[in-house]
């Protein structure tokens, strides 16, 4: 389990391959963990992997 800040549309995109908690909604403009944009942002907690059946 680990703690990233994500702004929403990476929350949400990454949300469909992980587990993802939301745990602090910010009101503050912060870095995406994950695109690198100063956006306004949540903290999540990721958990594992979805079992959606990847085909890769
Ligand atoms: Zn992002």
């Amino acid at each position: 389990m680990k703690i990233v800040t994500l702004c929403r549309p990476c929350a949400e995109k990454l949300g469909t391959a992980y587990d993802l908690v939301k745990i602090i909604t910010s009101a503050e403009k912060d870095t995406c963990a994950e695109c690198g944009r100063r956006r306004y942002t949540n903290k999540y907690r990721v958990g594992g992997l979805k079992s959606a059946g990847k085909e890769q």
